[in-house]
């Protein structure tokens, strides 16, 4: 029952690559139908769960930007904001397939395709049992996903903010080019900015540590983690004040 809930309410964070096979590109239907499995099961426990799904399956602004100079670096941020549009509508009917109710909300006006994001309609769904789906990040150029992760938690009054990896949590090394790093089970803001761990990007944090809200970074491709994750067991890093 709902009153041994851990969490009442909590932000998923997801990577566009989480969507795709390895490799990191496109959709996969498989890569999302398993993390859609483990939305479900976690559903049923009767958490509220808002997802933000990134874009860097498809496009990431501050890259192609880079290597294309012909396009200015704030339109290649709202290309990487349709990015994330497309697998929201994805993910959307991925969800709907195993019977989950599903509602997707952009930050950028798209009324043919979804509904636009305003903050009590959007916890007015979360309260009816629809999983939300925030897509187009925050709307504006020039910052990534995790600033939306961590707007919307602030603003949907989430407990945590849940970063779905692919390592197991936030080291102190790069795990993926140093054998040796090591897994941190908690840390507190301050460490994060000072040792300059790279969990989240810098406003992200910023907005987290300014209103204490609790991220979690976990590997969303160990079997069960998401399910873990949201039922608040012990996985990955945990980051708070
Ligand atoms: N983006 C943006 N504003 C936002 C969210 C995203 O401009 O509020 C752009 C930005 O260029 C970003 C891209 O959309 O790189 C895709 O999102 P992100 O990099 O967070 O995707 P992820 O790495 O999580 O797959």
């Amino acid at each position: 029952s709902s009153k041994n809930l851990h969490y009442k309410r909590v932000i998923l964070k997801l990577s566009g690559e989480s969507l795709a096979d390895s490799g990191g590109r496109g959709i996969s239907g498989e890569e999302s139908g398993q993390i859609a499995q483990q939305i479900k099961s976690a559903h049923q426990s009767g958490c509220q769960i808002a997802i933000v799904i990134g874009g860097g399956n498809i496009l990431r602004g501050g890259q192609f930007s880079g290597a294309n100079a012909l396009v200015q670096e704030a339109t290649a941020h709202y290309m990487g904001m349709l990015a994330t549009v497309i697998n929201s509508l994805a993910m959307q009917d991925t969800l709907e397939s195993i019977g989950l109710k599903t509602r997707v909300m952009s930050a950028v006006p798209m009324d043919k395709m979804c509904e636009t994001f305003i903050r009590r309609r959007a916890i007015e769904h979360l309260e009816k049992g629809r999983v939300v789906i925030l897509a187009a990040g925050i709307g504006n150029p020039f910052v990534t996903t995790d600033t939306a992760a961590a707007q919307r938690a602030l603003e949907l009054d989430a407990d945590v903010v849940l970063k779905a990896t692919r390592v197991d949590g936030v080291y102190n090394d790069d795990p993926e080019k140093n054998p040796h790093a090591v897994l941190y089970e908690s840390l507190t803001y301050d460490e994060v900015i000072q040792k300059n761990l790279r969990v989240m990007d810098a406003t992200a944090i910023a907005l987290c540590n300014e209103h204490a809200k609790p991220i979690l970074v976990f590997n969303f491709k160990k079997d069960g983690n998401i399910v873990k994750a949201i039922n608040g067991d012990t996985v990955g890093t945990w980051i708070g004040s």
